[in-house]
């Protein structure tokens, strides 16, 4: 694990040991600026020459991986927990505004179409995690010098599924060609079975001609089946088990461009804002895959997917056994009166016996977050991963951890074994 540091003037450099922010501490030659991620900022003047950080990016609607390297070496990996409590919220606000107004008769024009929704608009759902992955971003480029940036925006390039040749390709020819292959068949076959049309379970590349009555092993000649379709089917093709459809659609070639979402296409434009057009780069899918899985040899996780995009084709790192989780953090609430008749204005005090809501503390043993305060009464604490309960407690047990830093609570884990499962197709057999 490296230590962050900052530059005199706030700058970041290059992270470094341990041991020697720990030399400088103590000599009262730096100070610490955050526990977590732990960053120092140095009282004397350096040079500022830094080889930037390759950071990744993972973006998602719920988690984002975020990973950063430099001199092949990972520095940092952080999972961001974006919010998805918008949609209430607006929701919430929305009655109350209605509410408002119907208390208040006087007469109001109406303006429910009278605005003009500008360029690249998103829903406020979306437009709030695509905020939160740039915010991220930023935060990270606050303590560490980041360079290039790359995205990932799809599961595969459909630039090239414009071109009619994928449609000849042949998942013999290369790993990586096969890794792109396999993508395209999933899209292609709307990843469910072709025969049986069951989702959700595992699915195989299957031969629609057999291979052993002269099927190609090319893209116009496979689908998707399931086990038990595949097993059924045996050496008969797709016309001689009853799907004569199958068989026609697979010799067209997949036309409607998959689009990138737009929640993806607006984190790459907001990120050439800040970092550059030139150091923001995308990737696909497919690509991360056959980095992950040849090159590094990792179980997916949305920070080894980070890792695994920030690397290039053939480098090796190691990733961290800690990870950071950023949790995107509301600002506020909008209710502002309370009662039978609205009489009473809530004043929601920033701070309760000198407590802020989302400040960890400890309690009763366990680490947690502070979730609801009550003036006179008990404090709710939440497990901070799981967002369930813990505890209730008097504020007097509490043991304050960490405050909120930028709107994020920031926590370090060890990296969980329990990882998902790969999705995706088995290999032709
Ligand atoms: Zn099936």
């Amino acid at each position: 694990m490296k230590v962050f540091v900052l530059s005199k003037e706030g700058k970041p450099l290059m992270p470094t040991t341990p041991r020697r922010a720990r030399v400088w501490l103590e000599a009262k030659r730096a100070r610490v600026v955050r526990r977590e991620p732990f960053t120092i900022r140095l009282r004397f003047a350096t040079g500022e020459h830094v080889q930037p950080a390759k950071v990744g990016v993972d973006t998602g609607s719920k988690e984002v991986g975020i990973a950063a390297t430099t001199n092949g070496e990972v520095v940092f990996q952080a999972e961001v927990h974006l919010r998805d409590d918008i949609t209430e919220k607006m929701t919430q606000r929305r009655q109350y505004r209605r509410n408002r107004r119907a208390r208040k008769t006087r007469y109001r024009e109406a303006r429910y179409d009278n605005r003009r929704r500008p360029f690249g608009w998103l829903p406020p759902s979306l437009h709030s995690k695509a905020e939160a992955t740039v915010k991220a971003m930023r935060f990270i480029a606050s303590f560490l010098p980041v360079g290039r940036v790359r995205v990932e925006v799809g599961s595969f390039d459909t630039q090239k599924l414009q071109n009619p040749d994928i449609a000849h390709l042949e998942y013999q020819q290369g790993e990586l060609q096969g890794y792109l292959l396999r993508e395209y068949v999933l899209e292609k076959w709307q990843r469910k079975c072709a025969y049986c049309e069951a989702r959700e379970v595992p699915l195989e590349i299957e031969h629609i001609v057999p291979k052993s009555r002269g099927g190609s092993t090319r893209a116009s000649n496979l689908t998707l089946a399931c086990h038990t379709c595949n097993q059924g089917k045996g050496q008969q093709t797709a016309a001689e088990f009853g799907f004569p459809h199958v068989q026609a659609k697979a010799g067209v070639p997949l036309k409607d461009a998959a689009h990138v979402s737009s929640l993806k296409s607006r984190v790459v434009h907001d990120l050439q804002a800040v970092f550059g057009e030139n150091q923001v780069s995308i990737t696909y899918g497919y690509e991360t895959k056959y980095k992950r899985i040849q090159g590094l040899d990792l179980p997916k996780s949305h920070t080894n997917d980070a890792v695994a995009i920030a690397c290039e084709i053939g480098e090796v790192v190691k990733p961290l056994e800690m990870v950071h989780h950023l949790r995107c953090l509301a600002r506020g609430q909008y209710q502002r009166f309370n009662g039978r008749h609205s009489e009473h204005k809530c004043w929601a005090p920033r701070k309760v016996r000198g407590f802020k809501l989302y400040e960890l503390v400890k309690a009763k043993g366990g680490v947690g977050y502070i979730a609801g305060r009550r003036e006179k009464g008990a404090f709710v604490i939440k497990d901070v991963t799981s967002g369930k309960k813990l505890v209730e407690v008097t504020p007097r047990q509490l043991l304050r951890v960490a405050r909120p830093t930028q709107g994020w609570m920031i926590t370090r884990q060890p990296v969980l074994e329990n990882l998902r499962k790969e999705s995706g197709a088995s290999s032709p057999t």
